[in-house]
């Protein structure tokens, strides 16, 4: 397999791109190597200017999840581009992803169109501090909810692999707010609301992705919501990665606990640039014009990037694939885990339904520090092994990996010779 092109790319790049990326999450830094620059993709695969072809569990960190180019989409976009592309005005387009998004949240009454995970949630939060009039806001270690600056610490998986505590440039007052709990463990919660009388909420990823995945264990969601309504404090759950992706919905409607707020990005925008945060009434009627919560977008509501979510979101409810997901994500776990008990390679994989990820542990990872007990080095040499047996992997150990509904069993198939000869790499180095 060569790498030509992309080598050749990745150096013009470098001239007038920082390391040649936009997102750092897409430098190669912890797996060694150059990244791959892509040329184009359908359906479940993707392939890069070398003319390499791969099974994608990218999928473009999530929102791609009929896979590629669907046919009802692009349709859409198409028809949608013919009307223009911007408008600074409202269009009907809004309204009807807006229709779709909150019947899918039965705590949803209203909902704001924005562009981008980052701005939904730091929407949400500002939300959150408008409604309570409190100004502290709880985050779990590990949980990444975008690169606002008040968020910014102790937040997973970029972060992580470049080995960075936190950003440069985050001046102390903008996170002197946010106290940092651990998933999984309310007594750490607990904690900072006897410490604090200010506390306005707590944002979670009902299911973490940004550490890797990460699954609330017991009833720790519910008794969250359960003590934050008895503090008068707000649960906001950030579903910008789970959002439609572990049912049509939010992983909060499978966990049964309702979010006071809800963020949303990724697949409700189906690979156009769309984020949300919604929630009932009485919230959002912060929200200006209606009240006094400032939050504003030229480009919001974008009439293309919502042809894009109605089509995408209308073509998800059609197929419904969250039972194959389960299975399909079931199968590459066993994969997994069999080829890594074959090879004596130490190994803990979690997953929720379409979304899995293995760590190189012996461990239970039930949070952030049980993460980073994960041999980086293995998961570099797992990596490369992987992208040379064709399918294409986030270059993180703290990604988690996804599936789309256009996956078929010759893909499973490449992904099991991949797993078994990457796995025993992994032994041998
Ligand atoms: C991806 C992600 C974000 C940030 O979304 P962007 O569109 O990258 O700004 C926020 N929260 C979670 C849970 C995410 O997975």
């Amino acid at each position: 397999m060569e790498f030509k092109k992309s080598q050749k790319l990745y150096n013009r790049g470098l001239e007038n791109l920082v390391g040649a990326v936009n997102s750092p999450v897409r430098a190669f830094a912890s797996v060694g190597g150059n990244p791959l620059f892509i040329k184009k993709a359908k359906g479940s695969k993707i392939v890069d200017v070398d003319g390499n072809r791969y099974v994608d569990l990218v999928l473009s960190y999530g929102p791609m999840i009929l896979g590629h180019r669907h046919k009802k989409v692009q349709r859409a976009i198409n028809k949608a581009l013919k009307n223009g592309y911007s408008f600074g005005a409202s269009t009907e387009n809004e309204i009807k992803l807006a229709k779709i998004v909150c019947n899918a949240f039965p705590g949803m009454d209203k909902v704001r169109f924005v562009n981008s995970g980052t701005e939904a949630v730091l929407s949400g939060i500002r939300l959150a501090r408008a409604f309570t009039g409190k100004d502290k806001i709880i985050k779990f270690s590990g949980c990444y909810h975008g690169h606002q600056d008040a968020l910014l610490v102790a937040a997973g998986s970029g972060l992580a692999t470049l080995s960075l505590p936190g950003s440069k440039g985050v001046p102390e007052g903008a996170v002197k707010n946010t106290l940092i709990a651990t998933y999984n463990d309310l007594d750490s919660v607990k904690k900072h609301f006897e410490a604090h009388d200010d506390i306005a909420g707590v944002i979670i990823e009902p299911i973490g992705g940004n550490m890797g995945v990460v699954i609330p264990q017991n009833n720790f969601l519910k008794e969250l919501k359960d003590f934050l309504e008895s503090k008068g404090a707000l649960l906001i759950a950030d579903e910008v990665m789970t959002g439609f992706r572990s049912q049509f919905g939010g992983a909060q409607g499978l966990l049964e606990v309702e979010a006071d707020i809800t963020c949303l990005g990724k697949v409700i925008g189906g690979g156009f640039p769309v984020g949300a945060y919604g929630a009932r009434n009485e919230i959002m009627e912060m929200v200006a014009p209606l009240g006094g919560m400032y939050q504003a977008g030229t480009l919001s509501g974008n009439p293309i990037a919502m042809a894009g979510g109605i089509s995408t979101l209308t073509e998800l409810k059609r197929q419904n694939p969250y039972e194959l997901f389960d299975t399909i994500g079931e199968q590459i776990e066993n994969i997994l885990v069999e080829a890594a008990k074959k090879y004596g390679v130490d190994l803990t994989v979690n997953r929720f339904g379409s979304m899995l990820n293995p760590f190189f542990t012996s461990k239970q990872v039930t949070n952030f520090e049980e993460a980073q007990t994960s041999d980086t080095e293995k998961f570099g040499v797992f990596f490369w092994e992987m992208i040379k047996n064709g399918v294409f992997l986030p270059p993180s150990q703290f990604e988690a990996w996804f599936l789309s509904s256009a996956i078929t069993e010759e893909d499973i198939e490449i992904i099991k010779k991949a797993v078994n000869s990457a796995m025993k790499a992994v032994s041998e180095n």
